[in-house]
């Protein structure tokens, strides 16, 4: 008998919700390209702009000002380079899309450093603004993927509107977990992704304020009002809307997640006096918690958690052969090897009490082994 295993991983993806599932399956019966202007393509066109509106509203925006893409890499590189940006200002903990592409484009950047909760520093985002020549686009995503941290999204756009300055929000791991306010929040642009929400991998959208600024960064066909081409993937963004009306029909009960997440967090304090929970005194997600086993490393610990069923992520990054700890960290002020000794666990709307028990069970077996070792 196979036992399935314990996912708690939902940063990376969140397992999709069957009505989601379902609505992929119905949208992959239909035939007709949502171009085609006959009968079959002006139906599945229909599909289409449904999910718009139902995936506009989750996060108060209008269904005019979004554009699908393949995901929210692709919304945050065509945010980033393809909106008239002259210089960009950009969080020190945003996502690789956003960081690595801001470093490589070849605009004039600056990176605004974070407090060691993991929040942007706003009074360096201040000075950042006061710098430099040419419009400048600020990037400050509104949860952190590492830590959960949420960032301070509505100051920083009123510090950036005051400067002359626009915003991109990367509302990636926001969107499902906590109120997403496009309108609200007055940012100028917000990416999200759907399979961070219960919906299918690989569909994202870009929301801006004014389209007409978005330059394609695919070129093709006139898809998407011209700001994106390429057939639209139709049962992802189908399911994408559906996993968005789940959000107000079935809303995850975040609160007794975070009341699970608490008691692991104390359970964990009280096993080990030298554990390290990260940014638990900032405003952060209910359900992450990035937790450090000094002198056990990340990947050591996904390997032993996953022998035993639980699949977590481990907060470093390992690139060819080599494990690099986590810039988010480091960005944090965190010693290099506390940074690699770091676990993340992420949980969604199908988490229970007992994964959590289950993890503490293996995470305490694995402490207690490796200091018995240590002592001997
Ligand atoms: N931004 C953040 C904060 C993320 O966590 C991710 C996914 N790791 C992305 C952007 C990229 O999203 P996608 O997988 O849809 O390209």
């Amino acid at each position: 008998m196979t036992v399935d295993p314990i996912y708690l991983d939902y940063s990376a993806t969140t397992p999709p919700r069957p009505e989601a599932i379902e609505a992929v399956t119905h949208a992959l019966q239909q035939s007709g390209n949502p171009s085609s202007v006959h009968a079959a393509g002006r139906s599945v066109r229909g599909l289409v702009e449904s999910a718009r509106r139902q995936v506009a509203a989750s996060v108060n925006a209008r269904a005019e000002s979004l554009v699908f893409t393949s995901g929210a890499t692709e919304a945050n590189v065509t945010a980033v380079t393809r909106t008239g940006a002259e210089r960009l200002i950009v969080s020190a903990v945003e996502h690789e899309s956003v960081l690595n592409v801001a470093e490589d484009c070849g605009l004039p950047h600056q990176i605004v450093p974070v407090d060691n909760g993991g929040v942007l520093d706003l009074a360096e985002l201040q000075s950042a603004l006061s710098m430099g020549e040419g419009r400048a686009l600020v990037c400050v995503m509104l949860v952190n993927n590492e830590t959960g941290a949420i960032q301070p999204v509505a100051e920083a756009t009123r510090m950036a509107h005051e400067a002359g300055a626009q915003i991109h929000c990367d509302a990636v791991q926001g969107l499902g977990k906590i109120p997403v306010d496009f309108d609200g929040l007055g940012v100028d642009f917000m990416s999200i992704s759907a399979h961070k929400m219960g919906g299918p991998l690989g569909v994202g959208a870009l929301i801006a304020r004014d389209p007409a600024q978005i330059q394609p960064l695919i070129r093709g066909g006139g898809q998407e009002h011209n700001y994106r081409a390429g057939t639209e993937n139709v049962p992802g963004i189908v399911g994408f809307g559906r996993a968005c009306e789940l959000l107000t029909e079935s809303p995850v009960d975040w609160a007794a997640i975070q009341t699970w997440r608490d008691r692991w967090e104390d359970r964990i304090r009280s096993l080990a006096n030298d554990a390290v929970v990260f940014s638990d005194s900032a405003p952060r997600l209910p359900g992450t918690s990035l937790v450090a086993m000094p002198g056990v490393t990340g990947e050591t610990q996904v390997m032993s958690f996953d022998l035993e069923g639980l699949c977590v992520s481990s907060g470093s990054a390992c690139s060819s052969g080599k494990v690099k700890a986590s810039r988010i960290l480091k960005a944090m002020g965190v010693e290099e090897s506390l940074a690699g000794s770091v676990i993340r666990v992420s949980m969604g709307w199908n988490s229970r009490e007992e994964d959590l028990d289950r993890l503490f069970d293996a995470w305490s077996a694995l402490y207690r082994r490796t200091r018995q070792r240590e002592a001997s």
